[in-house]
Order: C-alpha cells, then sequence, then structure tokens
C-alpha cells in the first residue's frame, strides 16, 4: 500500500476534541488503535491514516496539503485563516460538514467590579487572548480601538496580574470564568467543531471521502435521533402523532388481542423531552420506551 492512495485526516491528539472526534471515527467503522503514542496511525480496515497534533496545527496542515482532512474547532480555523491572510500563506480550505460537538464560545471577559455599560466601555482596553486575529476583526466589525496581548494559555488570570485588563476567551459553562473573578460581557465568536478539507481532493482520495462521509453524517443523525416506542389508543393517534418530535411518520401496528390499542413506532429527530412523555401518558399511552439509535443511513 502506499500513502498516496491513502486518506490522511489530521485531529487534536490530545485535548478537549480528541475524545469525541475518536468516537466519531470509531462510530464510522474506522478500526484504528490511537491509544499507544503513534502520531500518524494507519487504520486497518480503510485506506485511512489519522495524523494526531496540536490543534492549532490542523488547519495549517489541511491548507498546505499535508493532510487531507481536519477536524477542528471553527474558531481555531478561522483564527488560523485570518492570521495566513495576512501572513499572505494560503489559506484556503472547503468546509466538508460541521460536527454536532466541540460547542463553544470566544467572548470578552472583564473583572466582575468592572462597569460595563455597552462595546464602547472597552474602547482603549487591552485584552489577553489566544485568539487575535478574532478580536480583531470583532473589534474593527464593532468601532472600537483595543490593544491586545497573546496568551496561549491560563488567559484567565491576566487581568489579576495586571497583564491586561479583560480578556478573550473561549468558554462553554462559564465556570472557569466564575472562578477567576471574571464576568463574561460580549460573545464575538460561535464555534464547533467542523471536518475540513484542502480545496481540491484527487479523485481517488475523493472516492475515500465519499464512502466516509455519509458515515460521518449517519453517526451525527443517530446521535440526535431516539427510536420510540408506545402503545397508543387507537382513537387518540392523529394526537399522538402530533406530539412527537421531527418529522418521522411513525409506524403503527396492531396488538395481539387488543382492539383499543396500538404499537406506535417512530424515529425522533429531535430532543423528546420528559414532558411529552408526561403529555403522551396524559392522551392514555402506556410502556413509552426512549431508545439510543447507533447508526442510520437514508
Ligand atoms: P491544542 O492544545 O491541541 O493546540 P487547544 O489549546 O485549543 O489546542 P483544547 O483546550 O483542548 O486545546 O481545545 C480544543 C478545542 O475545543 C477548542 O479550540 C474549541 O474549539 C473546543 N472547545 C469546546 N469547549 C471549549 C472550552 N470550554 N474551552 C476551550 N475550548 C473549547
Amino acid at each position: 500500500m502506499t500513502t498516496e492512495t491513502r486518506l490522511r485526516i489530521a485531529m487534536q491528539k490530545s485535548g478537549r476534541l480528541s475524545d469525541e472526534t475518536q468516537q466519531l471515527l470509531k462510530r464510522c467503522g474506522l478500526k484504528l488503535n490511537v491509544g499507544d503514542r503513534r502520531l500518524l496511525a494507519h487504520v486497518t480496515n480503510m485506506p485511512i491514516d489519522i495524523m494526531r497534533v496540536r490543534s492549532s496545527d490542523i488547519p495549517g496542515l489541511v491548507m498546505d496539503g499535508v493532510c487531507d482532512l481536519g477536524i477542528v474547532g471553527d474558531n481555531t480555523l478561522e483564527e488560523t485563516a485570518l492570521e495566513r491572510e495576512l501572513l499572505g500563506q494560503n489559506s484556503a480550505y472547503t468546509k466538508t460538514t460541521g460536527l454536532n460537538f466541540g460547542g463553544c464560545r470566544l467572548s470578552l471577559a472583564m473583572p466582575e467590579e468592572f462597569n460595563y455599560t455597552g462595546l464602547a466601555s472597552l474602547d482603549g482596553l487591552r485584552f489577553a487572548t489566544t485568539y487575535p486575529q478574532l478580536m480583531k476583526r470583532f473589534a474593527k466589525e464593532n468601532g472600537i480601538n483595543v490593544d491586545f496581548c497573546l496568551l496561549k494559555g491560563s488567559v484567565e488570570v491576566a487581568p489579576r496580574v495586571g497583564l491586561a485588563d479583560g480578556i478573550c476567551d473561549l468558554v462553554s459553562t462559564g465556570a472557569t470564568l466564575e472562578a477567576n473573578g471574571l464576568k463574561e460581557v460580549e460573545v464575538i465568536y460561535r464555534s464547533k467543531a467542523s471536518l475540513i478539507q484542502g480545496v481540491e481532493l484527487a479523485p481517488e482520495k475523493q472516492a475515500i471521502l465519499d464512502t466516509l462521509l455519509p458515515r460521518i453524517q449517519g453517526v451525527m443523525k443517530a446521535k440526535e435521533s431516539k427510536y420510540i416506542m408506545l402503545h397508543a389508543p387507537k382513537d387518540k393517534l392523529e394526537e399522538v402523532s402530533n406530539l412527537m418530535p421531527g418529522k418521522e411518520t411513525p409506524t403503527v401496528l396492531p396488538l395481539a388481542g387488543r382492539d383499543d390499542l396500538v404499537a406506535v413506532h417512530v424515529v425522533a429527530t429531535e430532543t423528546f423531552f420528559w414532558e411529552t412523555m408526561e403529555a403522551l401518558k396524559a392522551l392514555g399511552c402506556d410502556s413509552i420506551l426512549v431508545m439510543p439509535i447507533e447508526k442510520m443511513m437514508g
């Protein structure tokens, strides 16, 4: 086997995106052992290699054609693209598909005691950030003048030690900000993980992606969907169908020895809340089961 005919995918080696990326690839049927120290892991059952690197290196590796695909946060992707544009380096890529993990926001945060009265109150201040390009773009679009200092980690500590007035950093729950005496004042960018590719793939690599992509989409759809089974009163079928989240038509099956009840099966493509189950129960439904789906296609 030659490396030219294998699709090379860059993923984060360790960090917030690595576990979910690895799980996604496994659920797509890729057999790989990334548990060891190998930085280039061979997939044994498909012509694919996985390159495990720092998140911040992934966009550049894809843009330079070293890797064919990459799984990376939109924040890292956008920051790198802006930086490379500025340096006159190749910054072209295609977003193959968005992924449903790695959700976070890039926010401006100030010390709790700061009197925030809108963006204008940030004018002339200095921010510590790992994302200077995204921050500069936001400041320009919003007509404020801010200064920044680059920190690759522990950004939250900057105001306390006098390095900056505020920070511009990634937030998911806000707990880290709170623990460091900071409050979120503006969201400047919302991010999720994405699968990206260099602009054009060789036909044989495109063929591998054509097999992989529907699997990725199937895994994501399955993750968001639930299989619901219940017994419903025959005369309440319409009300029961209306309560089902998602657009699938329910399957209705007879129940042995029961003229008043039927079995209803449906794939729900949206969140199935306890409130919906309670409403179904109130309609006279029984034996309500909500089950995870492992794979989906079509
Ligand atoms: P690396 O160390 O691999 O170069 P990193 O320092 O950005 O990258 P992580 O902190 O693991 O590594 O974050 C990886 C990505 O996870 C982020 O770029 C972002 O897209 C996503 N993410 C999701 N939630 C958060 C969060 N609360 N804080 C930081 N990143 C988050």
